[in-house]
């Protein structure tokens, strides 16, 4: 496909401007000549060029109202058009951040009040909303450990994680100056609670868990973990980006959850993807309020208001107040699916992921045969074995059959992992034909392997070299 420059005429003009009514200026007369640009080499192009240039463009992108996009631990689901649709209303989208509080009580009330829902839906004190994703809410959450912990006076320098947290967790705490420390995974997939036992000192701040685990498990034995870590004064942190399994269902406060954050942009519906808007809001337990960002809407009478005076807040942790419309989208939400939505949303999440994994069971391994949450995992380790086909020849054929691939490698404790979100919002007939599609796959495998290995075959671009795309990204392909 051609670039938009190489479109470019010099002189075509996709608009026209209407003829002046005031005197002609030139506008070396009115801005300083060092600060014009005049080698700025811009596309032009008439008004169908430019239409049927991104119209083209737009349809090379795949998105989830494209169709299924069982990205494991993304939780790529359909977002309702409702809450789009609310979330732009120009009283929301024309409203600047420094408008007087008396011009913007409803938007303040909104915050205030997700901050309710989710402390009620979660059992939580009180939520931070200001993060901006969920790498940011665990970076936030870490940093009101690190301030409890300095202002009780107790050096702790260590974070526990286990092997099947996410990958943004030790990022998070090593930013933070901790010491990362993994905890090992037992056979059925939960934290090994000997190794936690042995790990857990006194030089340890707290374990950081992602709960359900990136192995699609709900860890089973979480009381007793939060009892090992209790005991000796940790903090438990829960990163909780894979809310859509148990929201409405569990409350992690009553897990003994001191400290969790939520992917709004995921459970909580706004589209997202290639560093599209999100929000990692934090929520803690009652004693760690006062650590949280500023400034915080606090409610006066009938009247909301800013207060940025919390002495032993950490500070701000972003420009603002936040992604305030995806906190518009997650109200939104909230509001329209209801206590039972939401409990709705979570069960059918598991009950389509369980219903994936019963119909491939028979076809691809499963290392670990339990009823999982919003998300199964998979290992191709067989097809490698009978065939040599590997789990990236799988997602590469998926392309040919018009789906998006799961994730795949990811955890790192499964090996040749494959790893299906199938969410809430898809019927049995988009399951049925997605499971059958793998089926046909894991059968072209073994009858044809090199036919799967030459995958993808029908798309635009046929295989890239991984590591010369990441390195060298061709962004003109098909150019020379
Ligand atoms: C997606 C995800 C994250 C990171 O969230 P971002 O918004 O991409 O920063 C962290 N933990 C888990 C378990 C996730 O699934």
């Amino acid at each position: 496909m051609e670039l938009i420059f190489e479109k470019s005429r010099p002189g075509r003009i996709a608009t026209g401007i209407p003829k002046l009514d005031v005197p002609e200026v030139a506008v070396t007369d009115i801005i300083n000549k060092s600060l014009l640009r005049d080698d700025v080499d811009l596309p032009e192009v008439a008004e169908v060029d430019l239409i049927r240039h991104y119209t083209q463009l737009s349809k090379r992108n795949f998105g989830v109202d494209v169709g299924f996009y069982p990205l494991g631990s993304c939780t790529m689901k359909y977002n309702p058009k409702i809450n789009e649709e609310v979330s732009r209303l120009p009283g929301f989208t024309s409203l600047h951040p420094y408008s007087p509080v008396k011009f913007s009580q409803g938007s303040l009330q909104i915050m205030y009040e997700l901050r309710q829902y989710l402390s009620e839906i979660f059992g939580m004190a009180d939520f931070a909303l200001q993060p901006a994703a969920g790498a940011h809410g665990e970076l936030t959450g870490v940093m009101v450990i690190k301030k409890y912990f300095e202002r009780k006076g107790q050096k702790r320098s260590k974070m526990l994680i286990p092997d099947t947290a996410h990958g943004t967790n030790p990022a998070s705490s090593a930013l933070c100056g901790y010491h990362v420390v993994t905890v090992r995974s037992n056979a059925e997939g939960g934290v090994d609670i000997g190794h936690l036992r042995e790990l857990m000192t006194k030089d340890v701040a707290g374990l950081m868990i992602t709960n359900p685990n990136t192995l699609g498990l709900f860890e089973r034995n979480i009381e007793q973990v939060s009892e090992i870590v209790h005991r000796r004064g940790g903090i438990l942190y829960c990163d909780g980006a894979n809310a859509n399994a148990f929201m409405g269902v569990t409350k992690p406060g009553d897990l003994g959850i001191d400290v969790i954050q939520l992917n709004l942009h995921k459970t909580f519906s706004t589209p997202h993807g290639c560093g599209g808007p999100g929000s990692g809001p934090v929520g803690v337990r009652k004693d760690l309020v006062r650590y949280l960002p500023v400034p915080r809407v606090i409610k006066k009478g009938r009247r909301y208001d800013w207060k940025y005076d919390f002495p032993d807040s950490i500070g701000r942790v972003r420009a603002f107040y936040g992604n305030f419309n995806v906190m518009v989208k997650a109200y939104t939400y909230i509001r329209s699916l209801g206590p039972d939505g939401l409990k709705k949303a979570s069960k059918t999440a598991v009950l389509n992921a369980n219903y994936v994994k019963e119909r491939l069971r028979a076809y691809y391994d499963l290392p670990y045969d339990r009823i999982c949450m919003h998300e199964c995992v998979f290992s191709g380790k067989r097809q490698v074995k009978e065939s040599g086909v590997h789990t990236s020849d799988i997602a590469k054929r998926l392309l040919d059959y018009g789906y998006h691939p799961p994730t795949i490698y990811f955890p790192l404790i499964v090996p040749e992992a494959i790893m299906i979100e199938p969410n809430e919002t898809e019927s049995k007939e988009t399951l049925d034909a997605f499971c059958d599609t793998m089926i046909a796959i894991a059968r072209e495998a073994k009858e044809n392997p090199d036919l799967v290995k030459s995958a993808p075959l029908t798309t635009a671009v046929r295989r890239l070299d991984d590591v010369k795309a990441a390195r060298e990204p061709d962004v003109c392909w098909g150019k020379a």
